[in-house]
């Protein structure tokens, strides 16, 4: 996919949402040019930014993006795709695969995204600590958390300890087309304790793991829940939701470091193991913490989440790297940095 590409004159390019400020602006601090894809709706805000961005590319639609012109367009300008949370939700998986643009990560890594059960599989492997799983329609022990596939950010979650109610609902889904088969859904122990989402960067040129920030996601009903009075709240009748409306900075207590670390290293290894030549960049590992400050780990992204955001300047954890300002948009154009230099690019793309 290099083929023609001239390696002098990369641009840095991404889709116009979720992290794409951050990636641009440490592209720039590292010297690339950048490339922004962007919708007409949003072509405004994004001109803002043109001190950051060398380039935008007009498109109708997202999917635009696999279409031969822009695809050409983005080969002019020798663009390095940089897939975001928001990546494969908005081209598709199949246009994400087949796209023909070197991506800047571990591409193969989108198949098992795609499948909820394949994602806590991969974990599982990892021999990372996950909620148990119980079979849909099957008994059930304590609090459970039905997940409907393709539920968008929690929303369609539903969480109870009555297999009654499990099976009931599941049958209004698929009643409602919004499920197929019952055993499409994950029930899936509830965990109590307080959530937290750990960053994490894989260096191939390096050979090593950084712990990039944390962060916990702020989610909308269930976070302003604590502000009504119990009493209300039974009167509510509320079925909340888990919708992400923001991300709120974490410091995890030390002593917590060393088996996070652990974890990463884990699933690290187990993707060079499974999907070779194995992760590339940033991954975050999402989980609760309980009072034991056990952690278990209850999903997992294979790439840039939107919670590095609040850390454009570098985190705590970044700067005992790095000691400068590290955001992880600026950590991914160091590594390609590193790569050219060191004339390994290939390593740390797909
Ligand atoms: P997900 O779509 O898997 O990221 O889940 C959305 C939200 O649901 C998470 O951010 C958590 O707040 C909550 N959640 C998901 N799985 C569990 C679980 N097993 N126990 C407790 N909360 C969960």
């Amino acid at each position: 996919m290099l083929e023609g590409y001239d390696l002098d004159r990369l641009a840095i390019a991404t889709l116009a949402s979720h992290s794409s400020l951050q990636i641009v602006h440490g592209a720039k601090k590292e010297g690339f040019e950048t490339l922004l894809v962007v919708t007409e709706d949003r072509a405004q805000f994004y001109r803002q930014f043109d001190h950051l961005v060398d380039h935008f590319i007009l498109v109708g639609k997202w999917r635009d993006i696999c279409s031969e012109h822009v695809m050409r367009s983005l080969r002019e300008h020798n663009a390095i795709l940089i897939p975001h949370g928001s990546f494969v939700e908005y081209v598709g998986i199949d246009c994400a695969l087949s796209l023909r643009i070197p991506f800047f990560g571990l591409r193969s890594l989108l198949k098992v995204e795609a499948s909820q059960r394949a994602k806590m599989e991969l974990l599982r492997r990892s021999g990372i600590p996950v909620p148990r799983d119980f079979p849909p329609g099957g008994e059930i022990d304590g609090l459970v958390i039905v997940k409907l596939p393709g539920a968008k950010g929690g929303r369609g979650y539903f969480v109870t300890s009555s297999l009654q109610e499990v099976v009931e609902r599941l049958e209004t889904a698929i009643r409602r087309r919004e499920l197929n088969d019952i055993n499409e859904a994950i029930v899936q122990e509830y965990l109590v304790g307080v959530t937290a989402y750990i960053h994490y960067f894989y260096s191939p040129i390096l050979n090593r793991l950084e712990i990039t920030g944390a962060d916990i996601r702020y989610e909308s009903d269930v976070d302003g829940l604590k502000r009504i009075p119990p009493r209300a709240l039974a009167e509510l009748d509320l079925e909340p939701t888990f919708t992400v409306v923001g991300n709120i900075p974490l410091v995890l207590r030390e002593s917590l470091l060393p088996i996070v670390y652990e974890y990463g290293a884990r699933f690290v290894n187990t993707t060079k193991e499974l999907l070779p030549p194995g992760i590339i960049g940033p991954f975050c590992l999402e989980g609760v913490i309980d009072r034991n400050a056990g952690i278990k780990i209850f999903e997992f992204s294979g790439r840039i989440v939107a919670g590095t955001n609040i850390y454009l300047d570098g985190s705590p954890y970044s700067y005992l790297y790095w000691d400068e300002p590290m955001s992880v948009g600026r950590r991914i154009a160091r590594e390609i940095r590193l790569a050219l230099e060191r004339g390994v690019l290939g390593k740390v793309l797909t």
